[in-house]
């Protein structure tokens, strides 16, 4: 097992990895930029390293800075966490020729998942359902796409191959609009992504987004931990997870999940590692293969009982898993809210001071943040400051503890979305289970009327 591993990342996420690093006996590093400078968590690591300035760019983007870092330090193994550099294959090729190991999957693998028509490819080789489409990039000849949307059937959605963080995509009702969307997702994606290849497949009009949590050996094992349903999202980012998803028999879930363990093993997957997919009229479709931890792996490990982020680690120092398909079991029920940095109305950041922080506590509540009384929150990173999951024996009772949670969570000094949060566990239709994904869009738009 490594001595010292380098977290190269920052807030929660450099805490949770730290937590996991310390449980193992392994000495953690984290980089830090001059704005997370007084962060409790830097504090906390057995090491620091201050990489540059606040700007990502020169910070948590900085490949050479943080190799570096690993170099003077003597670290052994780098956690990118999720975000910053945890999905770009240079930097894991990067780690691994300057003599490091790389806590995720192959070069190659994130390759292969980053570019999406190869993804949806090879997902399709493996067995994996994915939205009807024609195979591969849409090609120059307008006649031939707009036969290919034809055969797909209105409304279709062009999408680039590069794209991602929800940028890139055009829903396409009607033929008269089709070529435009084609040649100006193609401009953006040339311009955004450095890719201007694009495909298309049937835009599917009420999904939920339910994702399958994997985890897979360098001995040729692979294994899935059930899923996680991640339908309530604003423009394309989660705010409330959960596993199991509610009012999808285990039969079905079962089928998909067996689906994605043999996948990896077909694609040499390594780490652990999320299969996203839309789920309409009971069935599952393929979207996205993310090949990192995920913010929501909390909800999945309350339920498994299994530390993800400790088996990233041992499967990157080369252990073989400690257990098959058979001993993972699925437990209660468990939901996450992250708390985020912003006003609950606008959705505007808000960052600042935190003059009054006090998190939640009891049986069933897990807190994952890095925030603390008098922490300033920097206004140069995402808004997310924590997240509240509860596990409980039932989705009802999940829910009451989540309310109880959220009633003595308090954060002052700055906005938060705590007030969104509470009036999204007293919702009739959230209570219910199974809302799709523009669920909380509609919901906003109804609130925002009745204000
Ligand atoms: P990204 O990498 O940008 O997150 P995804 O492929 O995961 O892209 O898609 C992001 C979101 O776009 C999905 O969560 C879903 O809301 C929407 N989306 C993507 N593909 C489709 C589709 N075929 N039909 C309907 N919605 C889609």
């Amino acid at each position: 097992m490594f001595k010292k591993i380098l977290i190269a990342n920052r807030g929660e996420i450099a805490l949770r990895i730290q937590r996991a690093c310390r449980e193992m006996g392994i000495r953690a590093v984290v980089v830090y930029s001059e704005a997370d400078r007084d962060a409790k968590y830097v504090k906390l690591a057995d090491e620091s390293v201050c990489i540059g300035p606040a700007a990502s760019t020169l910070s948590y983007l900085n490949m050479p800075g943080i190799i570096a870092a690993a170099e003077v330090t003597d670290a052994e193994a780098i956690h990118p966490g999720y975000g910053f550099l945890s999905e770009n294959a240079n930097f894991a090729e990067r780690v691994e020729k300057s003599g490091f190991a790389f806590i995720g999957p192959t070069p190659e693998s994130i390759r292969l998942m980053g570019d999406k028509v190869s993804a949806k490819d090879a997902m399709v080789k493996a067995g994996v359902p994915t939205v009807p489409g024609v195979p591969g990039a849409l090609p120059e000849d307008s006649k031939e796409v707009i036969r290919i949307a034809r055969e797909v059937g209105y409304p279709v959605i062009i999408k680039a191959s590069g794209g991602g963080g929800g940028r890139g995509m055009r829903v396409v009702h009607t033929e008269a609009a089709l070529l435009t969307a084609v040649q100006t997702t193609r401009a953006e994606a040339g311009a955004a992504f450095g890719n201007p290849a694009v495909y298309l497949e049937k835009f599917l009009e009420n999904p939920r987004h339910i994702e399958i949590q994997v985890l897979a050996d360098t001995h040729g094992n692979a294994v899935w931990l059930g899923e996680r349903d991640c339908s309530m999202q604003r423009r394309h980012q989660k705010i409330i997870e959960e596993a199991p998803a509610p009012g999808i028999p285990r039969k079905v879930i079962e089928k998909v999940g067996e689906r994605c363990a043999a996948a990896c093993k077909k694609i040499g997957y390594r780490g652990a590692g999320t299969f996203e997919f839309l789920f309409e009229n009971g069935e599952f479709y393929f979207i996205e293969m993310n090949t990192r931890v995920q913010v929501e792996h909390p909800v999945t490990e309350l339920v498994t009982g299994i530390d993800i982020v400790q088996q990233q680690i041992r499967i990157a120092a080369g252990e073989k898993l400690s257990f098959t398909q058979k001993q993972v079991p699925v437990r209660g029920h468990s939901i996450e809210c992250r708390i985020n940095a912003e006003d609950p109305y606008t959705f505007m950041p808000s960052p600042g001071r935190i003059s009054m922080w006090h998190p939640p506590g009891g049986p069933g509540v897990r807190v994952d943040s890095h925030a603390y009384t008098n922490y300033f929150v920097p206004p140069n990173y995402d808004s997310m400051i924590g997240k509240v999951i509860v596990h409980a024996d039932t989705r009802d009772q999940a829910l009451a503890r989540m309310r109880s949670a959220l009633s003595e969570t308090l954060v002052e000094g700055i906005s938060t979305n705590i007030p969104l949060h509470r009036e999204l566990m007293a919702d009739a239709a959230f209570i219910e289970g199974g809302t799709s994904i523009h669920y909380l869009e509609g919901w906003m738009e109804r609130r925002n009327k009745a204000r």
